[in-house]
């Protein structure tokens, strides 16, 4: 998704400057043929589709989106793999609920490495869901990787670990409190005041661990790649359950 000004609009061509051109085709790895969405944070989404060309890429409108289901903000849910088939359930109910990526992960409690054919079923799921749900956008499965790993490439600027226990702020104060109006969702809010450099988007990354909780060390690495622990209340949910919670928060801070 990018933020665009609306005077960059003229003929269904959306002229993209050369900070947008980076973003899509460097940060998000878009390429000729690729579609996104283009919003002028006042409500207005259009679906357009990139062409490469040697000036550089150009972006056609091909239509204007009537209804948005997608969240105002993009959520990434870094999640351990719980055992069995418990990753479905979590893939496609995320996707119902609005998120952008999952991130499946190994934890220090599961060191179940997923075939490629769990992979591609997981994205085949959260495609059969985003239809279903009628999104406009098919959450990305990234490949698996270690809770290190996941932590340490995480691009996001916001980012929590949900743990089970202890004393910690509640994710719905988090988010609250990064509630800035102009990301509400189309309620005349004033366009987009974010540089493009960033798709002009608060991005958010949740993680949730496996049956087993976090260990402590988990915890503390994630910390120190500036993720910040939360609670989701008082009561343990299970793996499966708390993205759920997670990711409905989200919704109902962003999109009322
Ligand atoms: N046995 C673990 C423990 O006692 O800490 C519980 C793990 S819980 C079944 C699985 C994951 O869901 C946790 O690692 C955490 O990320 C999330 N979770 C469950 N309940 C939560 C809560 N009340 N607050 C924050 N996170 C929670």
């Amino acid at each position: 998704r990018l933020a665009v000004n609306p005077a960059q609009i003229c003929d269904r061509k959306i002229d993209l400057t050369r900070e947008q051109q980076h973003y899509l085709n460097r940060v998000l790895r878009l390429q000729g043929g690729d579609r996104f969405i283009a919003m002028d944070g006042r409500g207005h989404w259009w679906l357009a589709v990139l062409e490469a060309h040697e000036t550089g890429l150009i972006a056609s409108i091909t239509e204007e989106i009537a209804v948005n289901r997608e969240l105002p903000v993009e959520v990434t849910l870094m999640a351990a793999l719980p055992k069995g088939n418990g990753f479905d359930e979590v893939v496609r109910q995320a996707t119902e609920l609005g998120v952008g990526s999952i991130v499946p992960v190994t934890s220090d409690r599961t060191l179940l490495k997923p075939s490629d054919q769990k992979v591609e079923r997981w994205r085949r799921i959260a495609a059969e869901a985003a239809e279903q749900s009628e999104r406009q956008i098919v959450p990305t499965i990234l490949e698996p990787v270690s809770f290190d790993v996941a932590v340490k490439d995480c691009g996001q600027k916001y980012r929590f670990i949900c743990v089970a226990r202890g004393d910690n702020r509640h994710l719905w104060d988090c988010l609250a409190a990064l509630d800035p109006p102009q990301f509400r969702a189309g309620t005349g809010a004033p366009p987009l005041q974010r540089g493009e450099q960033d798709g002009g988007e608060l991005s958010i990354v949740i993680a949730i661990g496996p049956e087993g909780g976090w260990t402590e060390g988990e915890v503390k690495r994630a910390i120190e790649f500036g993720f910040e622990a939360v609670s989701l209340g008082s009561r343990i949910l299970r793996a499966v359950t708390a993205p759920i919670v997670a990711l409905s928060l989200v919704g109902a801070i962003f999109e009322k």
